[in-house]
This record gives structure tokens, sequence and C-alpha cells, in this order.
């Protein structure tokens, strides 16, 4: 299941498995772009 990912400069990502914390790509800078929740590490 394919998910979309908006990259940081605002253009999409599609990443196949938002819950296998993959990377996908930028369609519009080409910049790796992590789908899921990236939840911080408590400190
Ligand atoms: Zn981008």
């Amino acid at each position: 299941m394919a998910t979309k990912v908006t990259c940081t400069c605002g253009g999409t990502a599609i990443v196949k498995n938002e819950f296998a914390a993959q990377i996908g790509q930028c369609h519009a800078c080409r910049s790796p772009v992590m789908a899921g929740d990236p939840s911080p590490a408590s400190p």
C-alpha cells in the first residue's frame, strides 16, 4: 500500500509502506523522505 508523504520542500514522495519506516523519494527535489511518524526518542 503506497502512501503519499509531504517533503520538506512541499513536494510529494511516494512510499510503499509507511509502517515499515521506509524511505521514498520526493518527486520535486528528489530528496529522500521517510514515511511514517518519526517519533522522537524520549530523553
Ligand atoms: Zn522535496
